[in-house]
């Protein structure tokens, strides 16, 4: 007999066997999504094999597969066979993964199955808008023609297919009233389809003219349109000073991928994800592209799901989910940014698409393009091993465009500028004035001290921190001042007196952007100020300000981390960062190559058109290897310095780590249950790899529990699995929670 293995959404780590009613073997097959039960609940699965023999479960106790949902399997074989590595490597449930890629199910499915007369089917969730369809079928023999516009409409329906009868009624008057004639007679039948919608509504995007490549981006080119043809999987870091041209790069190969008839997919980083970005690629490819992003409606994501399915769009752009775009006979992937910390998704299935981007092309035999000014230092070393290839573009694109020049400013000898604000410093002061008068635009960056800016008492140094999480809590000025939390959004009103001490010296540690916005309208009263952070701007408004930016209806730009992201503002001539170390002491041990990577992506906002750039970074600590390496452009130095460190502390990417993380509302049993999951992975690891920990998180509270976790490090993957396994097979009861980060990107 055969049977299906179906992965089905629970927690749960193996796929469940169903026997296949002979009726449904046609359409039955890998990549299928299927309606089955489990226990008393009816729910969606994933075909993933059809497999020939005895399954494993009594013929008793087997269940059969009800129904096949979709008209056509909603995944590949490429993807679903990605999708079941992917679930491997991070030790993921697999009806979890398959949820990664899947498409809401149509409403005209939905309706078919409730024409089946499956009980619980009306709770499927569905999409799409039902139409009625007329679509032409063998009449009957003997059946008498059908006369006047009911044979116009018959023929057309004939020749061109099925076709929906609201369009029809829009060329023949009474093409109802036809249609349901055609039915009666047999000609026609009458379907309810769901009705997809065309994905871009958006203003048309000129033409733009492709301008000549530099000579490094016509190597890089080459080299890369050559593996592309060569349909090998190959993989390479377009390692890219900032405004180099990698963006051209992409366009190019993106273009060259499909004329050859690939598909191709381009990640960015989420905050990357602007209009100006999309307009771009329009601008070179068409409005054939898929944009994924979180501002879709599910029809219009059910929409671009099927065009990209059916091969009518062939190119997919978005942030890290957009790796899970149904491209037909994928070819390419560009990563860009691959650096950046946002490919890595940290809640259910915590994959990073950057890591899996290799994983997906090198299986599809296709080519993947890892993009960055500040290449991760993964990359560095896959470069060493010979497993990425290096493509370098050296200098700036434009001729006129410099890199910057970079000056330090020590804050322990340099005081505070005339606003009085000691992250406004005299030099900084100058430099905006200066580049006020000269009609330029300023960048200033704020780096949140990892979490936000706090109160602090000023007489006993208390700092007010949430009740539920051991973070401080972020003052907000907008309107009553309040304190609130960024993790459980816990909120109170800012108190007049320390709750310690009762002292009324309250005071802002590390002005926010609220507040330095403030103080640069009163030092620069004429000037336009704008700020842009995660409170005033989630998608479209941050939009909205960078588009004001560019058409210069602002003079000084000040904002946190989202400010640093791949912008292309060619008038910005100045960028200030008031804060260059508060991110070096989180405990963390990538935060100085976090703290680098930043440091050269904002200094790349100066000076990209015509005018010289100018940065200041003001620093408590100008002699730190992560500061003064950045302010020369010294990745290379940088790079082998760190590189050098990792080793020696055994960090990746010369391990691999997996962090374990254990939570619960009561602080022993986290522990507890910490301890009880470190001893297993210490009985179960194998020679060669160590178990870390247990020990409280460095967040040690967040949302009401209490987080504990341990470390698992080994030189190969393979002892890593073996320690994870035994801890997920004895998972601890139900008052704890569990996760498994496999190379986890956040430590805290
Ligand atoms: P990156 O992605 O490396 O930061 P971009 O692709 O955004 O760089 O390019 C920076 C600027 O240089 C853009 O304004 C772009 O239009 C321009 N540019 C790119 N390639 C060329 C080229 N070959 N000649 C002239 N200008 C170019
Ligand atoms: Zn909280």
């Amino acid at each position: 007999m055969s049977f299906a293995k179906v992965a089905v959404p629970v927690p749960l780590g193996q796929a469940f066997s169903y026997s296949i009613p002979d009726e449904l073997s046609a359409e039955l097959v890998p990549g299928s999504r299927v309606l089955v039960e489990l226990g008393r609940r009816r729910v969606l699965g994933v075909v993933l094999a059809v497999v020939e023999g005895e399954p494993d479960v009594e013929a008793a106790k087997l269940k059969s597969v009800l129904a096949v949902v979709d008209r056509e399997p909603v995944l590949s074989e490429e993807l679903l066979s990605f999708l079941i590595e992917l679930g491997r490597y991070y030790l993921a449930p697999l009806g979890e993964v398959m949820r990664l890629a899947l498409p809401q199910v149509e409403r005209s499915a939905k309706h078919r199955l409730e024409q089946q007369g499956l009980a619980g089917v009306e709770a499927l969730e569905s999409v799409g808008r039902l139409v009625r369809f007329a679509v032409p079928v063998e009449p009957p023999p003997g059946g008498a023609p059908p006369r006047g516009q009911a044979q116009e409409i018959l023929d057309q329906l004939r020749s061109a297919g099925a076709c929906e009868v609201s369009s029809l009624a829009k060329r023949w008057s009474s093409a109802r009233g036809s249609v349901k004639r055609l039915e009666a007679l047999g000609f026609v039948r009458l379907e309810s389809r769901s009705q997809s919608i065309d994905p871009f509504f958006a203003e048309p995007v000129e033409k733009d003219v492709a301008p000549e490549l530099t000579d490094a981006q016509r190597a890089a080119l080459d080299a890369i349109l050559a593996a592309v043809d060569g349909r090998q999987p190959a993989a390479f870091l377009l390692d890219g000073v900032t405004g180099s041209g990698k963006t051209e790069v992409y366009l190019r190969a993106v273009e060259h991928a499909v004329r050859s008839g690939s598909g191709a997919i381009i990640l960015v980083p989420e905050i990357a994800l602007t209009p100006q970005l999309v307009a771009r690629f329009r601008a070179r490819l068409g409005d054939a592209i898929a944009v994924l992003h979180s501002g879709l409606t599910d029809l219009e994501r059910h929409a671009m799901w099927r065009s990209l399915r059916d091969g009518q769009v062939q190119i997919a752009i978005g942030a890290r989910s957009a790796l899970f775009a149904p491209v037909a006979r994928l070819g390419l992937i560009c990563v860009d940014e691959e650096h950046d910390g946002s490919f890595k998704q940290e809640e259910g299935v915590r994959y990073n698409a950057r890591d899996m981007a290799l994983l997906r092309a090198h299986r599809a035999s296709a080519v993947c393009v890892l993009g960055s000014a500040t290449p991760s230092l993964g990359s560095e070393a896959l470069v060493r091993e010979r497993r990425l290839g290096r493509l370098v573009l050296p200098g700036r694109a434009r001729q006129s465009a410099e890199l910057p020049k970079v000056e330090l400013v020590d804050l322990r000898r340099i005081g505070p500028g005339p606003g009085g604000h000691k992250l406004i410093s005299l030099p900084l002061y100058r430099a905006i004035e200066a580049t006020l008068a000269a009609g330029q635009q300023t960048i200033l960056f704020l780096n949140r001290r990892g979490f936000a800016p706090t109160v602090l008492c000023e007489a006993c140094g208390a700092t007010m921190q949430c009740p539920n999480c051991a973070v401080a809590l972020t003052l907000h000025r907008r309107g009553r001042p309040t304190l609130r939390c960024h993790y459980c959004d816990y909120a109170c009103a800012l108190p007049e007196v320390c709750p310690s001490c009762s002292a009324q010296k309250l005071s802002e540690e590390g002005a926010g952007t609220e507040r330095i916005e403030g103080t640069l309208a009163e030092l620069f009263p004429t000037a336009r100020v704008a700020r842009l952070d995660r409170d005033v701007a989630g998608g479209h408004k941050s939009a909205r300000i960078l588009d004001r930016m560019r058409s210069h209806e602002i003079d000084v730009l000040v904002g946190t981390q989202m400010v640093t992201k791949g912008h292309d503002l060619p008038q910005v001539t100045l960028v200030g960062v008031l804060n260059a170390d508060a991110a070096l002491s989180l405990p963390d041990f990538r935060a100085a190559e976090r703290v680098f990577q930043l440091l050269v992506q904002v200094a790349g906002r100066a000076g990209r058109g015509d005018s010289p750039g100018q940065v200041l970074i003001q620093t408590y600590q100008p002699e730190h290897a992560a500061i003064a390496l950045a302010a020369n452009h010294d990745v290379r130095s940088f790079v082998d310095r760190e590189l050098a460190a990792r080793r020696e502390l055994n960090y990746p990417p010369f391990a691999r780590i997996a962090l374990v993380r254990v939570e619960a509302v009561d602080e022993r049993i986290a522990e507890a249950a910490a301890e009880r999951l470190a001893d297993i992975a210490r009985r179960a690891v194998p020679k060669g790899a160590e178990v870390v920990g247990p020990a409280a998180a460095p967040l040690a509270r967040l949302r009401g529990r209490f987080r504990y976790r341990f470390m698992v490090r080994s030189k190969e993957r393979g002892p890593l699995r073996t320690a994870l396994l035994a801890v997920l097979r004895s998972p601890p009861d139900r008052r704890v929670r569990l996760t498994v980060d496999v190379d986890p990107m956040s430590m805290l």
